[in-house]
């Protein structure tokens, strides 16, 4: 089997007729983005010719579930135990002397690459598919490894918005030793399998980098990088290598994140990149903020821890959503078979607790199908009376993205809906009534000249 990586998938996906090519030329300036975006549920796409470099781009590769899976090489049903059990075993993972990504070394000049811009109010270009490692100034023997998007300043300066999570954590560590700066490899062109262990909830002090490797088999590779103190995958397409300056800050933003509307313009640490490694035939990897793509990746590990919480308290759950509607972040439908009353407030809190973006969960019976939101709004529209059945909690720690909440001390209100049907009540009064069929129906509707 070959290695793991983004070109071998996307081949793959193309063998399968899961992508495809486009041959005319396009601009990185909403051009791409609107293609992508268009197509992204349905195909992954390359752009082979792009308008403003020589670089083709590689868009929407996770913009589906069922893409997600096939680079896991799971069904669906082992999703989410995938999820877990790299999560829970990550594998450490082996440092190699040479990879391909490094077949060209060269001074950095961000104008050489396909960089999008991708929203109507847009001012700068913005990396968003890299993932960035960072060594513990602590314990140089772990790293942390996470998604960050990153302005394009000039040449050789990206401002990166870093929320207060793990990379953040190692930045006050450097701080605290004194130093000016944090030595990064930002990596461009990876597995899938490596951008979702980047962007799941992985404690800290664990490598999500180990985390892929479980999800691999063991067969991600990482190469140390030559000018700064990082470690990347040796068969990435791109790697800047770079520092994040720890004391200068610059404006970061206009930027549209994953609920589609533009985040605060925040001041954030300016990076300087150092060099480039890539592959000497590079492919650009892009991702479309507020896409399937970026829901998927920021949701399908933190849907899988949901629904491990929830089957904790409730273990008859079925499925779990984070809909796209909510963006993929901050709406949960969960469907159960309720045993004793209660169980579904219960699988509300459970929920709560699991992830603290979550502002809004609905609860359902398992007739109702969480991927089917006209039949949850049904639901709730039949089985849900707001003075028993709704949860308020005022003055959470939630999202910050979502620009209803307090955006500057991060509190939110957060409800739980509780549209499963009364144990007290005679269940065939909620039940959805159904038009007997038979096979003489079936065939006059089969002979009929369109799809139902
Ligand atoms: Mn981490």
């Amino acid at each position: 089997m070959k290695k793991p990586s983004l070109r071998e998938f996307f081949n793959l996906l193309e063998k399968e007729n899961k992508a495809l090519r486009i041959k005319e030329e396009v601009s990185v300036k909403f051009e791409i983005p609107f293609i992508t975006k268009k197509l992204e549920p349905y195909k992954a796409v390359m752009f082979e010719k792009v308008k403003e470099a020589k670089i083709p781009v590689v868009a929407g590769i996770c913009g589906s579930r069922e893409r997600i899976c096939r680079a896991l090489n799971i069904n669906e049903e082992k999703l989410y135990d995938k999820i877990l059990e790299a999560l829970k075993n990550p594998l450490k993972t082996k440092i190699v002397e040479d990879g391909e990504v490094k077949e060209v070394k060269e001074k950095p000049n961000l104008k050489k690459f396909p960089i999008l811009i991708h929203y109507n109010c847009d001012k700068y270009p913005y990396v968003t598919s890299a993932i960035i490692s960072a060594k513990n100034p602590d314990n140089e023997e772990v790293e942390n490894v996470s998604i960050h998007r990153l302005q394009v300043l000039d040449e050789k300066h990206l401002a990166i918005r870093i929320v207060p999570r793990h990379l953040y954590k190692l930045c006050q560590i450097a701080k605290d030793k004194g130093k000016n700066t944090l030595d990064i490899a930002i990596s461009i062109g990876n597995h899938p399998a490596i951008l979702l262990a980047a962007s799941s909830p992985a404690p800290f002090g664990v490598s999500e980098f180990d985390v892929a490797n479980r999800m691999l088999n063991g067969e991600l590779k990482l190469i140390e990088c030559e000018n700064v103190n990082a470690r990347a995958p040796a068969n990435s397409e791109i790697i800047f290598e770079a520092r994040i300056l720890l004391n200068k800050l610059v404006e970061e933003g206009p930027f549209v994140d994953i609920t589609g509307t533009y985040d605060a313009v925040r001041l954030q640490p300016l990076v300087e990149v150092v060099n480039v490694l890539r592959r000497n035939d590079c492919i650009y990897q892009a991702l479309i903020p507020a896409g399937f793509e970026h829901k998927l990746l920021m949701g399908l590990a933190r849907e899988a821890k949901i629904w491990e919480a929830v089957r904790n308290v409730v273990p008859t759950v079925k499925a779990v959503r984070l809909t796209d509607g909510g963006c993929g972040w901050l709406h949960v439908v969960i469907s159960l078979k309720k045993q004793i009353e209660g169980d579904s407030k219960n699988a509300i809190l459970a929920a709560f607790s699991a992830h603290p973006s979550v502002k809004h969960v609905i609860v359902v019976d398992e007739d109702i199908d969480v991927d089917n939101l006209s039949t949850v709004e049904w639901a709730l529209a039949t089985r849900f009376q707001a003075d028993e059945d709704l949860i308020i909690i005022k003055n959470v720690r939630g999202s910050s993205l979502d620009p209803s909440a307090e955006q500057e001390t991060g509190l939110t209100c957060k409800a739980g809906f509780d549209a499963t049907i009364p144990l007290n009540k005679p269940k065939e009064k909620f039940e959805k009534a159904k038009i007997p069929e038979n096979q003489k129906v079936k065939d006059i509707l089969s002979k009929l000249n369109f799809k139902i």
